[in-house]
């Protein structure tokens, strides 16, 4: 009889000893709503731990991209940038607010926006008397984009940036906490991300008036008035106070997270690195990555096995690998969107997409399952071999 081994997630769930204390408190003090003290404080720690002036808690991170781009005024007839190479959330909202996202490719450096793609795309769009009312740019699998050209451009320009940090809470760049550089940033936490309240989102911004906008429409938009009141189109996006309560316990531990995403990097990284046709994902030299997945890229030229076999051989193993994000402008749904590539002919998200995977980087892996997946892909190339 064999014993079939336990199952190894992408990116599971994991809590810390607050957590429980804070849910006993919401419950206790009879705080079950989408107000109350937990949510509060939980702005007011986000605050704290980015060091952005503002924050609003809302019920997911899909949501406070979506306020942030309505938030920049775009609409139907409008354009918005958007980074290609991520999920679909981040584009998603664009369309619920009725603009036409464009999708910009990444760069190889952090597999994030290209600054020359982005040039080219506002380039074109003021030519055409169409310059977009924002950039949406993500920060992708725990690395900050390089923030610096992408600021100049878009200052230049005269366009707000919204920064999608949903996978990049805890990294910086040159010094600044990611989602606090942009006119706006957005966190998720999204049971797959680096820490969680099973569902939610969070909005900053330095520009206080915008995130008490984002609360106003976050709560139905309700003008104050004691009777049911409303002069804008409001939504149901607030953060509950129970959920706040684990985000809460969670952001004590996110720093203990990030080093440990950051170890299980490392110990790929140590043991699979010398593989010819085997490259992981650079880290930019200008600020820390928290390694939210470990992602590689395999050339199959050289190994003979393309990424697609290894997430197959991994599934046989009860492991969880999976492909980079398939880009946007590869989707069925945004095929027919305008995309510009990092250089004219030359698109370096197909690449990735093709030739990517990311391994179970969660940070409560042990040591012994991360063997099984080194194991398990060292297996998959030696046959290769034979
Ligand atoms: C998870 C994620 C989102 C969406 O966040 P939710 O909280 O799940 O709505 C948006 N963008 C990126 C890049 C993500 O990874």
């Amino acid at each position: 009889m064999t014993v079939t081994p336990s199952y190894i997630y992408l990116s599971p769930p994991h809590l810390g000893d607050k957590e429980r204390q804070m849910i006993e408190e919401a419950l206790t003090t009879n705080w079950i709503a989408p107000v109350g003290p937990h949510v509060d404080q939980f702005e007011r720690e986000i605050s704290a731990y980015v060091g952005s002036p503002g924050a609003a808690a809302l019920n997911s991170g899909t949501a406070a991209l979506h306020l942030a781009i309505k938030l920049t005024g775009a609409g139907p007839g409008d354009r918005v940038l958007c980074s290609t190479l991520t999920f679909a959330a981040s584009a998603n909202p664009i369309r619920y607010a009725g603009a036409e996202p464009v999708f910009i490719d990444s760069e190889p450096d952090s597999w994030n926006m290209s600054p020359a793609a982005l040039e080219r795309a506002l380039h074109m769009a003021k030519k055409e008397g169409n310059v977009p009312k924002a950039v949406v740019v993500v920060h992708l699998y725990g690395q900050c984009a390089d923030m610096e050209p992408i600021m100049d451009l878009c200052h230049h320009y005269g366009v707000p940036v919204i920064e999608d940090a949903a996978e990049s809470l805890g990294a910086d760049y040159k010094g600044r906490a990611s989602g606090t550089i942009g006119l706006m940033g957005v966190y998720s936490f999204n049971g797959n991300k680096i820490i969680t309240t099973s569902g939610g989102g969070m909005l900053v911004s330095a520009d206080l008036a915008l995130v008490e906008k984002a609360r106003f429409l976050a709560a139905q938009a309700r003008d104050p008035a004691p009777h049911y009141e409303h002069s804008e189109l409001g939504f149901n996006y607030r953060l509950s106070n129970v959920l706040a309560g684990i985000g809460r316990g969670q952001l004590q531990v996110l720093e203990s997270r990030i080093q440990a995403r950051r170890t299980v990097f490392e110990r790929y990284r140590s043991a699979l690195s010398g593989i010819d046709g085997i490259r992981f994902a650079p880290e930019a030299p200008y600020g820390r990555s928290t390694r939210w997945l470990t992602a590689l890229t395999v050339d199959a030229g050289v190994t003979g096995v393309s990424s697609a076999r290894i997430i197959r051989a991994s599934a046989d193993h009860n492991i969880e690998a999976r492909p980079v994000w398939k880009p946007m402008h590869l989707q069925p749904l945004y095929g027919r969107c305008e995309y510009v590539p990092h250089g004219p002919g030359d698109s370096v998200s197909d690449r990735l997409f093709a030739t990517g995977l990311c391994l179970p980087s969660g940070s409560s892996l042990t040591e012994d399952e991360q063997q099984r997946v080194i194991d398990c892909i060292r297996n998959t190339l030696s046959g290769a071999r034979e």
